[in-house]
């Protein structure tokens, strides 16, 4: 089923799927795990609208092209335009919805692309390399700057995090994401991912959540 932008009630929201704009080593302890300096600004990359999947359903891993690796992510609706100069107040009333994206990626091309100094998205753009929650209206959320997440894989806990410890935090990263690129109304942020990222494997039961706001299970189809 085409997917479509929803909230955790089941009710549609209608805005399209645009692109995604992803943040790379936003977390410093992340960048450290796979021995990658620290960006002086955001390391930024999109994936295409084609990517993204609803993780309700759960979701297939590309086969065949080594490694997949999970990275639990926030993910920010957009509901209004951002370009340009924005200030910190448009940006974060351009939020319309925050919930978690998984940012797959296979980690083996990736690491041969990165050392070609080739871009990333052969690793991180494939069908299905984005599946996204439903979202929380953002006054349901906690404070921008204080939004927990955590991943459990098969009952054992794997990411845990929160946006107080990114690198660039969610109104100062839209705000250059606005310079570089047009955010449009049904695109979406994903803010980087805390350290413990690792492989996924076929049948993994995935349970996401932003503890005591919103909780999401998925599982790997293959
Ligand atoms: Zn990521």
């Amino acid at each position: 089923m085409a997917y479509q932008h929803q909230y955790f009630d089941g009710t549609s929201i209608p805005l399209p799927m645009g692109k995604v704009v992803c943040v790379g080593r936003n977390y410093a302890e992340h960048a450290r795990e796979l021995n990658n300096p620290i960006p002086s600004e955001p390391l930024l990359f999109i994936k295409p609208s084609t990517s993204v999947v609803s993780m309700v359903d759960g979701f297939r891993l590309p086969v065949g092209r080594g490694a997949v690796h999970y990275e639990t992510e926030i993910a920010l609706l957009i509901g209004s335009p951002l370009s340009g100069t924005v200030s910190p107040a448009d940006a974060a009333a351009a939020i319309t919805g925050v919930g978690l994206a998984l940012d797959l990626t296979l980690r083996e091309l990736q690491d041969q692309l990165k050392s070609k100094g080739h871009p990333w998205e052969r690793a991180k753009a494939f069908d299905a390399a984005c599946p996204l929650s439903p979202f929380v209206q953002l006054d349901q959320a906690p404070a921008l700057n204080a939004i927990a997440l955590e991943l459990k894989i098969n009952d054992e806990l794997r990411q845990q995090g929160t946006s107080a410890d990114m690198i660039t935090p969610i109104v100062a990263l839209l705000q250059h994401i606005a310079g570089v690129f047009s955010l449009l109304p049904g695109d979406v942020v994903i803010t980087g991912t805390p350290a413990g990222v690792g492989v996924l494997n076929p049948g993994d039961e995935l349970e996401l959540a932003i503890p005591g706001v919103l909780q999401q299970a998925s599982r790997v189809l293959n």
